[in-house]
């Protein structure tokens, strides 16, 4: 786990169950792409760096989430080096807490103050002040977090974050957390068409090609939207379709996962809503939500 992987040129990789990307600068110096899940995974890719004999220059963080960012505060209080994101992304990384609160909804109970909500907080600069070498191109991804990006490095390796996801995740789970499903989509739409030497997504195997595994990604998008509208048949309760949505997957229900799907249910319930495909009401104190 996290052995160094070369990729192309300058472009490499740490393997782990959240791929971290590593790009040689020059002969010295090195910057990654995020930073894995907590302090442990922090001092490996550390320790490999240094027993290169390379020097850590910034660091790129896609997004906010737990599994991307929950290295940064070991490697910047280690170095301190400059981390950078986008601004939303940026707020949620030097305050990790309101991560947890985002997906409940208001200050969160104990059991979302852990670790894959709650990473140690960094200092993060906007990714817009960053004069980042020149070859490096900055790519917008939002739709699974709200500012996600992806990173193109001067060998024309696209690092995707977690716009899209491997067959065997979606296989395992089917439903993967969303933020904005419209965005999601539109993401995966030009994902689907871009072009780079190899792609580097977080969560699947490096590729040549990508445009496969987006089309196969936006049809169970589109399939979880479809099969959400027809739980809406009849006038819906949000918990009841939540268990609906829980019994169709096979999910396993804990107190993340009631948040991070349930937050992605009602993502689609926004999202069918603003293609009124779906409408809501109040009745005996109930919100329903039911087919148009
Ligand atoms: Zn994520």
């Amino acid at each position: 786990m996290y052995e160094l992987n070369h990729i192309l040129n300058n472009t490499y990789y740490f393997s782990g169950p959240t791929k971290i990307g590593l790009y040689r600068l020059n002969d010295t110096d090195v910057c990654i792409i995020d930073t894995g899940i907590e302090e442990r995974v922090g001092k490996r890719i550390l320790k490999t760096i240094n027993e290169n004999g390379w020097s850590l220059k910034f660091i790129i963080n896609t997004h906010a989430h737990a599994d991307h960012v929950g290295g940064n505060a070991y490697i910047q209080g280690e170095t301190g080096c400059k981390i950078f994101a986008n601004t939303i992304e940026a707020c949620f990384t030097e305050h990790p807490f309101l991560n947890s609160c985002f997906v409940y909804g208001a200050y969160s109970p104990k059991e979302l103050r852990k670790k894959f909500m709650l990473a140690q907080k960094s200092i993060v600069t906007p990714i817009a002040d960053a004069k980042l070498p020149e070859g490096f191109e900055i790519i917008d991804l939002s739709g699974h977090s709200s500012q996600m990006i992806g990173v193109r490095t001067p060998d024309d390796v696209l690092f995707l974050a977690d716009s899209i996801v491997s067959r065997e995740i979606i296989e395992k789970y089917t439903v993967t957390y969303i933020f904005n499903v419209e965005q999601y989509i539109a993401t995966l739409e030009r994902v689907k068409k871009m072009s780079a030497r190899l792609f580097v997504p977080a969560h699947a195997d490096v590729c040549e090609d990508i445009s496969a595994l987006a089309e196969h990604n936006i049809k169970v998008t589109n399939g979880i939207a479809e099969t959400i509208l027809s739980m809406c048949e009849k006038p819906i309760s949000f918990e009841n379709l939540l268990k609906k949505v829980f019994e169709k997957y096979s999910l396993r229900l804990d107190h993340e996962q009631y948040a991070l799907i349930g937050g992605t249910v009602k993502s689609y319930l926004t999202y069918l809503s603003d293609k009124e495909l779906l409408e809501n009401r109040f009745e005996d104190g109930v919100l329903l939500f039911f087919k148009v």
